[in-house]
Parts: structure tokens; C-alpha cells; sequence
């Protein structure tokens, strides 16, 4: 990969930005979650933060918003690092080829969710990491990590965000109790899902989440909360579910691992290199975002970052 100069980088992303800002079609605002329907599709950041902590950022990098499923990923450092290799008789590792919600596979699959990225198996980790706390603690766990990732405190839930989804989970609800139905769930589904819906409504700017996904890019420099090992097993699952049934799209297009969000997130992990976070609402029919996508992929190419050489 080739090495990158930092006031030519912060031109790329300004650049980015720019072009970004020009497009027309945005991609439609996330609906399901009445709270995330209001936030305006025109919002555009991207963040880059090297191992030495420098952030380069363009656009609305200092605004937060909410991370959605890009929790996942944070959920599931913790699940390792408590339950290690046990989790996997819970979850598997294989792309799904289907929608982030999607029911079909757990009833070919005995409730056993095809990995931790899609909502049956994020549900599952969330479950797997509440047992024999109380959400208010398990919560308390998933800010202190991101926090001390980020190395920033100022990170929240938004209350708003998580009661506007619990009122509309009924999929995410279902797939509990479908999953309970064949004994892959230890906890009330009301417990679990109250869990899932507030990890899912933490608020970051692209700052804080560029800086957060540093404890995945495995350099000197970056806060290492995770064995190198387990670094390299998160970043392959980023790469092959971190897009639902686009991932394949996506490491096509960008080359990187990749974790995005209905909120219009995407973490982006350059190994050895960078943590990027991009920021654009409107969604493309994935579910992933779309300008977050395309900045992503013209940044790739400027760069030459790629995990394919
Ligand atoms: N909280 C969202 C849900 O469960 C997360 C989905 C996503 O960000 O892709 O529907």
C-alpha cells in the first residue's frame, strides 16, 4: 500500500467533500426508525484518523449521529474478549446474502443467525454479553469501550433515537423470539432487544468514530483493547457481512473492511494505515449508505488503500 502525504490526503478530502455535496441523488433517509427519518440527507462527512491520533476530516465531521449497526462492532469485541471462541456456537461466520432484518435463513438454520453483523446475530452477541448483568451495565460497558477507543468521553445514547426504534421493532422483536423458540436466546427478548435498541442509538461525529475504529487497525500508536489476532478475525468478518448483501459490492468497490449503519455510517479499517468514518443519511437500497459508499471508494482510489494489494 502506498504511503500517504497528510496535506495531499486533506486535499482528497476536501475534494470528496465537494463532489459529494454536488450529488443529487442522495439515497432515501432511513423511515423505519421515525427519529432517523428526520435527520437531513444533505449532512456529509468523512474522517480519517492515523495511529498517531491526527484526524483529517471534510464536511459535517464534528456533527454526531447515530451509529446504528456499526455498534455491532464494538459489541462483538466485547463478546470475544469475554466469551472468546464460545460465541460461535451461537452465531456463524458466512455472509448472509440477505437484507440486514431478513428471518429467512434462522428457520433453515435452526436460530442459529448466519453471522454477528446481521440483526438476528448482533441480537444474539447483545444477549450473549447481558448475561448475568443488567442492561444499564452491559450499556455502561459498550460507552466505556467506545470511549476509551475514541479517547474521547463526550459519547451518548440518544434516548430518542432508541425509544422511536423499540416502538417499531417488531422484525427485531420476531427474530428474538423466533431465536428463543430454538434456545439460542438466554434472556427475556424484551431485555435483549431494550439492550440492542440503545447500543444501536450511541451518537458519534466521523471525528470520534475514525478515532474509535483505531483499536482495529493494529500499529503503533493505536489504544489496543484487542489481541492482534482478534483484530484480524473482526476486520475478515468487517470484509464479508460489514455490508449485508452488498458486502461483496462493497469490497469490490472500496477494498476494505467495512461496517455501516442505517443511520448512514460507515467504519472503514485501512490495516496498519487509518481508521476512516464517512457520514451521509440517505441509504441505497442495501441499506448501507450510499455518497458514504462512493466517498469511500474515490478516497480508496486516491489513496491506493486496499487489503487487496
Ligand atoms: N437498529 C437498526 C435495526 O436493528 C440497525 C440496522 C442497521 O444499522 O443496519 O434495524
Amino acid at each position: 500500500m502506498e504511503a500517504v502525504n497528510r496535506a495531499e490526503l486533506a486535499g482528497k478530502l476536501a475534494e470528496i467533500e465537494h463532489r459529494m455535496r454536488q450529488a443529487e441523488v442522495r439515497g432515501a433517509v432511513a423511515s423505519y426508525i421515525p427519529e432517523l427519518a428526520k435527520v437531513d440527507p444533505a449532512r456529509f462527512a468523512v474522517a480519517v484518523a492515523l495511529p498517531d491520533g491526527t484526524v483529517l476530516q471534510a464536511g459535517d465531521a464534528a456533527t454526531p449521529f447515530s451509529i446504528q449497526s456499526i455498534s455491532k462492532v464494538f459489541t462483538l469485541a466485547i463478546a470475544l474478549g469475554r466469551l472468546g471462541d464460545q460465541l460461535w456456537s451461537r452465531v456463524g461466520r458466512e455472509p448472509s446474502g440477505l437484507a440486514f432484518n431478513s428471518i429467512l435463513q434462522l428457520e433453515q438454520e435452526n436460530g442459529i443467525p448466519r453471522n454477528p453483523f446481521v440483526n438476528a446475530g448482533a441480537i444474539v452477541v447483545t444477549d450473549a454479553i447481558l448475561a448475568g448483568h443488567q442492561p444499564r451495565a452491559v450499556l455502561g460497558e459498550l460507552l466505556h469501550f467506545i470511549r476509551l477507543a475514541a479517547g474521547d468521553d463526550d459519547i451518548h445514547i440518544n434516548r430518542a433515537v432508541a425509544v422511536s426504534e423499540q416502538a417499531t421493532a417488531h422484525r427485531n422483536i420476531a427474530l428474538a423470539e423466533f431465536m428463543a423458540a430454538m434456545g439460542n436466546l438466554r434472556n427475556p427478548s424484551a431485555l435483549t432487544i431494550g439492550t440492542y435498541v440503545h447500543q444501536c442509538a450511541v451518537e458519534m461525529t466521523a471525528i470520534q468514530l475514525a478515532r474509535a475504529g483505531l483499536f482495529l487497525v493494529n500499529a503503533p500508536g493505536c489504544p489496543r483493547l484487542v489481541a492482534p489476532a482478534r483484530i484480524r478475525r473482526i476486520n475478515a468478518l468487517m470484509m464479508m457481512c460489514g455490508h449485508y448483501d452488498g458486502s461483496g459490492e462493497f469490497a469490490y468497490r472500496v477494498g476494505l473492511p467495512g461496517k455501516s449503519g442505517v443511520g448512514g455510517g460507515i467504519l472503514a479499517i485501512v490495516p496498519g494505515r487509518a481508521s476512516i468514518a464517512v457520514w451521509s443519511p440517505g441509504l441505497n437500497t442495501n441499506g448501507n449508505s450510499k455518497l458514504g459508499t462512493e466517498a469511500l471508494e474515490h478516497l480508496a482510489r486516491a489513496t491506493g488503500w486496499s487489503v487487496f494489494g
